[in-house]
């Protein structure tokens, strides 16, 4: 059993893909080559936003959208605790500095009573000017943005919204990667839409950064290449990736989504009662990313998983600590316990294979297991 089976995507979609790289390839326009732009177009148009501006990777789209914003030393970046590391990575890399917030213990994200209270006390502290918040639209699930939103609105905050993990996600029909100011997105191979290496997107309506971020991503060009009018990087989305991902689109939209939906309600259906299932709360609509189960303890969790690896079923464990107890994060000095819910999630939460092409006997397998190992 694969956790994410991509070699099974890829034996199901090989004539279209196949004939989209080899057009691209035998195009000799290797570099923002045609499929690119075809991709931004349909994908702006999917998410529902004016502006999608491919680039590099999920962690590039993150710096390219802190660096349309001119965010430095002396800011604060308010980034939920339980995430992958690059969400706070690009903060520290500007200059700036992380705040990190706990999370809700049902959802995963960002916990907006726990952001109200990390930005009041850093205003209060006086050393750091809060200005962004990076919403992460974990496992899949959208943040909880009616209630982000009003905060950002209160205190004058941007809202950065980190979709790495979120495409195909909704909230009463409004798609994911459409609630910032800014929206990212990453095709890293096992994200919800994901190409045959790296890959990212930015996503906006606002018709000035979107020129800017069009500038940044190729060494921040002025009018045509050899005209640098700023600072930028280089970070293009490739264009064998983006004939890649063309096809692979399709299908996510088609069915993909649909089916991966599926495979989550049988795996609800199934754990009723047996373990913590993920919550999608009224109106909300997941990706599935991951399928992540909250077992009672971490030596419940640790025994599962490795009961689970015996019989062959693959299992990850995202993530297995908060980002203020990461190394490179000592010097920040968060206190244990500084956010609860985060450090208990980390010791107990499980992902189980999930992708849209696994079978409901797959599923079987993987929830007799859980139930065996549980009435022992
Ligand atoms: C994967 C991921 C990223 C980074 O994306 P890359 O394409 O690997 O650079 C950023 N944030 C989150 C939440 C992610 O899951």
């Amino acid at each position: 059993m694969q956790f994410r089976d991509l070699k099974k995507q890829y034996q199901v979609l090989k004539s279209e893909i196949d004939s989209s790289l080899l057009d691209a390839v035998a195009s000799g326009a290797y570099i923002m080559g045609k499929p690119v732009k075809e991709l931004e177009t349909a994908l702006a148009e999917y998410v529902g936003v004016k502006h999608c501006v491919s680039c590099a990777n999920g962690t590039d789209a993150l710096t390219l959208a802190l660096k349309v914003w001119d965010i430095k030393a002396g800011d604060a970046v308010f980034v939920p605790d339980f995430t992958f590391f690059a969400t706070a990575e690009v903060v520290s890399l500007e200059g700036a500095t992380p705040v990190f917030v706990d999370v809700d213990a049902d959802t995963f994200n960002i916990n907006p009573v726990s952001l109200e209270k990390a930005i009041q006390q850093t205003i209060s502290e006086g050393k750091l000017t809060p200005k962004v918040i990076i919403t992460v639209d974990l496992f899949g699930l959208p943040a909880n943005y009616p209630a982000v939103c009003q905060i950002a609105d209160k205190y004058n905050l941007l809202i950065l919204e980190d979709g790495a993990q979120g495409f195909g996600g909704s909230i009463n029909g409004k798609k994911a990667c459409s609630f910032g100011d800014i929206s990212t997105t990453s095709f890293f191979p096992a994200k919800p839409l994901g190409c045959y290496g790296d890959g990212g997107a930015v996503f906006t309506d606002n018709d000035e950064w979107a020129k800017v971020l069009d500038s940044l991503r190729v060494h921040g060009k002025g009018s045509f290449k050899y005209d640098n009018v700023r600072i930028g990087v280089n970070s293009r989305l490739d264009t064998l990736q983006a004939a890649i991902l063309i096809p692979k689109f399709n299908a996510f939209k088609e069915y993909e989504l649909d089916k991966i939906n599926e495979a989550a309600s049988l795996y609800d259906a199934k754990l009723k009662g047996v373990v913590k299932t993920p919550v999608i709360p009224e109106g909300y609509y997941s990706s599935w990313a991951q399928y992540t189960i909250t077992l009672k303890s971490k030596e419940k969790r640790d025994g599962l998983q490795a009961y689970l690896k015996d019989n062959e079923i693959p299992t990850m464990v995202y993530y297995p600590k908060a980002l203020h107890e990461q190394t490179a994060y000592k010097s920040l000095n968060y206190p244990e316990g500084s956010s609860p819910v985060t450090e208990v999630l980390s010791e107990s939460v499980l992902s189980l294979p999930i992708h849209p092409y696994i079978t409901e006997e797959e599923i079987n397998k993987v929830v007799d297991c859980i139930v065996e190992f549980l009435s022992k």
